[in-house]
């Protein structure tokens, strides 16, 4: 049975001109920096970040955990929202790898102004760790794809380098949000110090983020990659992929966007659910149903996969793998797992 996979956007496949890209790709040892493909990735993409620098890594979560140790000394506090995936979904590699506290600041839409922030802004003192920086996600996975109003972001990194503390941008889904704005990922990460982007969400490629920012950070940022196990030799045949991830793929986001509006609305439709980001932003629904993990259970038998997030919500991404036939397919099989026929 073909599967409508609304997982998550990671279970995209390499798309055929990706494939072709990693089958020609032009290698080399990329400990030594002689990967000419690993290269011409990391130059592209400080380019369009607007970093002096950039760094491919295996994962996300590599991304996160070396900026932050980048940007921080061990025993500090990192500031982060309280659903963010840093605190919630990376086994710790705050306190891990770099010795922090993650303090968590909840948020409405996931989204931190300096407002919520600076009660929580420690300086040095005898009984208290200091901040060691702040953290945002954009655009913030748990609260539904939200993305952050430009001005709200920028306004955050200015206030917090007034602080003296620098800003990690957990932009897993960065080009998501560029698109929903309209603009470049450049302006959108400006002023963040250091940022993480994924190649292998939205944008197809089959393995790999990048962490981009000044260029002697993303020389220690070398090492620590290295120190967790990511220092990869013939990457190329990777970094073929995001290339191609990196320009071919961020032109068709508006349409994963539209799929998750038109999810969005015929979820809201049917009897027993509530959409919590009725108008998604971007390509995340999350939504409330009776019993998630039955419903998850039963949409699988009907060929659809959506995860519960907790004991009461499920989330829907939608991706270049599913197109609209699909998702209009997945909104029958929930409404028929939703409203059953009690009488069999
Ligand atoms: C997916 C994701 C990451 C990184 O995940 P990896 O699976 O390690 O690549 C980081 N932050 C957010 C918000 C994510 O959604």
């Amino acid at each position: 049975m073909p599967l409508i996979d609304l997982r998550s956007d990671t279970v995209t496949k390499p798309t055929p001109a990706m494939r072709r890209a990693m089958f020609e790709a032009e290698v080399g040892d990329d400990v030594y920096q002689e990967d000419p493909t690993v290269n011409r990735l990391e130059a592209r993409a400080a380019e369009v970040l607007g970093k002096e620098a950039a760094l491919f890594v295996p994962s996300g979560c590599m991304g996160n955990t070396i900026g932050i140790k980048l940007l921080t000394r061990h025993g500090e506090e990192v500031i982060a929202e309280a659903r963010g995936h840093l605190l919630n979904y990376e086994l710790s590699m705050a306190a891990w790898f770099s010795g922090c506290l993650v303090r968590p600041v909840a948020a409405p839409d996931g989204i931190l102004t300096w407002d919520l922030i600076a009660p929580q802004v420690r300086p040095r003192g005898p009984h208290w760790a200091a901040t060691g920086c702040i953290e945002l996600e954009n655009t913030h996975n748990m609260a539904g794809g939200t993305v952050y109003p430009q001005d709200v972001f920028d306004d955050v990194c200015d206030r917090a380098h007034a602080h003296g503390l620098p800003v990690h941008l957990d932009g897993a889904r960065l080009f998501n949000a560029a698109a929903a704005l309209g603009r470049p990922v450049s302006e959108l990460c400006a002023k963040a110090d250091t940022v993480m982007v994924c190649l292998s969400k939205g944008l197809g490629a089959p393995v790999g983020s990048m962490l981009a920012g000044p260029a002697a950070l993303m020389d220690d940022a070398r090492l620590y990659r290295k120190r967790l196990g990511g220092g990869m030799r013939q990457a190329g045949i990777l970094a073929a992929a995001g290339l191609i991830a990196l320009e071919q793929m961020p032109a068709r986001m508006a349409e994963d966007h539209a799929n998750a509006r038109f999810l969005a609305e015929g979820l809201g439709a049917l009897p027993g659910v509530r959409v919590l980001n009725p108008e998604p932003a971007t390509n995340i629904v999350v939504f409330e149903a009776p019993e998630p993990a039955r419903l998850s259970a039963d949409l699988k038998a009907r060929g659809v996969l959506i995860n519960p997030i907790s004991e009461t919500a499920l989330r829907a991404v939608t991706h270049y793998d599913v197109t609209r036939e699909d998702c209009a397919q997945a909104l029958a099989a929930v409404q028929e797992v939703v409203t059953p026929c009690r009488s069999h």
